[in-house]
């Protein structure tokens, strides 16, 4: 068959509302940073597994190549379709049933097209928890946070995505369904062959459900935000917390003051939290299996010692929903008001958490001798060591200007993270934006096992081409 046999083939498969071409892509064909853009042939919707078995064959027969989609939230060009390629996107967005979920067993099936928020909804029904939270929990799918192993705010406590599955349902790249769907906590029959389908950005196979785990829901949740005299201090501050708290500390980010300021700025929050401002804040979560005063008793305790050691000038805990929710906003209007200072360069970056300080240490100063009046404003996951080092341009500094100059704030950045031994992406994946880069973070063996699993498992290219691997040389 060939590609232009396809599409009239497709349409009688999957109905021809559920084959878009031309303007009706449009709500499928952007990149979410709008930094790429993309050029699919049609955008394909099938219902169920057997309908993707049927399109990944026949695209198989017509050599044409496949993207997987979700939400399209994904922020390294996952679902970018590259001229001239003749890609097709698979968006599963019709593919969001509940298919089961079992409070007994703490686990749900889910299809890979649902909704975070509404597996998180489904978990709450039934008095449980889908910890997976993140900002784009509204849009972003089941199947999307799979593929690209999803972190977000609760990683410290509960892991990343791929450490939220039992069991996944996968249409192989010739067609062929693998029923992985086993709701076991023990299963060492052999290779975990799950494992490489998360965080696999859509290039092995395509996930079309997933049995995932649930938690008791927390039955106390304490919130504070603590000004802290430097990220060192924070770092302190994190170990006492845990120290003092167990299991219990769910969230633990990190914030400049460029977020109170940006917020009041661009955002139109009124809020100074604290009645001291200091340089930087930790917005931390904690959360208990138990009704009752203790987790927040050991909480204050362990605040109270920081600020007699001097590591944090003043702290505040929500004592209502109204006031959590407020800030919680001061962190999660970070990305927003990137967006408004007009030219920033985005990174996603690790390194071991007693690191911290050093990286933004280092990359601040060289970054300065790059480009005086450079504005760096990292935030996010510390609990992780996750950064979002991201960097404002100088104010004096137009934004086209100043983003033509964005490999060069990237190399610093980066070198900074490789020479402590972190890592590029710490959870938004590699995609197109940082393919380029795998060979150097990669060493050449890791490099060769990755193409030989590509070919093992799609000996065509067809799945995702031109994501995550570099070309072979
Ligand atoms: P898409 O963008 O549609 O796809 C992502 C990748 O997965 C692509 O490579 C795609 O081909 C592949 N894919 C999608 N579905 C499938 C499937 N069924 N089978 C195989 N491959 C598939 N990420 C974090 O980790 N932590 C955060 O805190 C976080 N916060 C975010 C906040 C905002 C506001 C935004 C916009 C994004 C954020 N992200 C975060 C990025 C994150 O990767 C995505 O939000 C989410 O995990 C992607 O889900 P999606 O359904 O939108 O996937
Ligand atoms: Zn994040």
């Amino acid at each position: 068959m060939t590609a232009a046999d396809l599409l009239p083939r497709l349409s009688e498969l999957l109905g021809p509302g559920n084959v878009l071409t031309g303007a009706e892509m449009a709500p499928y064909a952007f990149e979410w940073r709008g930094i790429e853009t993309t050029h699919p042939a049609a955008v394909l919707r099938p219902g169920s597994t057997e309908e993707v078995t049927a399109v990944v064959r026949l695209c198989g027969e017509a050599g044409v190549p496949l993207i997987p989609q979700g939400g399209n939230t994904g922020l390294v060009g996952g679902t970018v379709a590259r001229e001239g390629l003749g890609a097709v996107l698979l968006n599963l967005g019709r593919m969001n049933r509940i298919r089961s979920i079992d409070p007994l067993d703490y686990a749900a099936t889910v299809e890979a097209g649902c909704i975070l928020a509404d597996v998180q909804a489904a978990a709450a029904e039934v008095d449980r928890l889908f910890p997976l939270s993140l900002g784009a929990e509204g849009t972003c799918t089941i199947g999307g946070n799979l593929s690209s192993n999803a972190g977000g705010i609760l990683t410290i406590r509960y892991g990343n995505a791929r450490d939220l599955v039992l069991g996944l349902e996968v249409v192989l790249a010739d067609g062929r369904v693998w029923n992985g769907l086993r709701a076991l906590r023990k299963d060492n029959t052999g290779y975990d062959l799950k494992q490489l389908f998360l965080g696999s950005e859509g290039t092995l196979g395509i996930i079309t459900a997933a049995t995932l785990k649930l938690f008791p829901r927390p039955r106390r949740t304490e919130t504070a935000l603590a000004g802290v005299a430097s990220p060192a201090a924070a770092v302190e501050l994190l170990a006492r917390i845990r120290t003092a708290t167990g299991e219990a500390l769910s969230a633990f980010e990190l914030m400049p003051r460029f977020a109170i300021d940006g917020a009041r700025a661009y955002l139109g929050e009124s809020l100074d939290p604290l009645s001291e401002p200091a340089p930087w804040y930790v917005l931390m979560e904690l959360t208990g299996g138990l009704p009752g005063p203790a987790l927040r008793d050991a909480a204050e305790e362990a605040l109270a010692g920081a600020m007699e050691d001097g590591l944090v000038p003043d702290a505040t805990f929500a004592e209502t929903e109204d006031k959590r929710r407020q800030l919680w906003r001061l962190r999660e209007g970070l990305p927003e008001i990137g967006r408004k200072v007009g030219g920033a360069v985005h990174h996603d970056i690790s390194v071991p958490v007693a690191r911290v300080p050093d990286m933004i240490a280092r990359a601040g100063r060289e970054l300065e001798a790059l480009m005086p009046g450079i504005r760096p404003y990292p935030f996010g996951h510390l609990g992780d060591g996750n950064l979002h080092y991201n960097v404002a341009r100088p104010e004096d500094m137009d934004g086209p200007d100043y983003l033509a100059r964005s490999k060069e704030i990237t190399g610093i950045v980066h070198a900074a993270v490789i020479d402590l031994g972190g890592s590029i992406s710490a959870e938004h994946g590699i995609g197109t934006r940082k393919r380029d880069e795998m060979v150097v973070v990669k060493t050449p063996v890791e490099l060769e096992l990755m193409h030989r699993l590509k070919q093992a498992l799609d000996p065509q290219g067809l799945l995702n081409p031109g994501k995550v691997l570099p070309e072979r040389r």
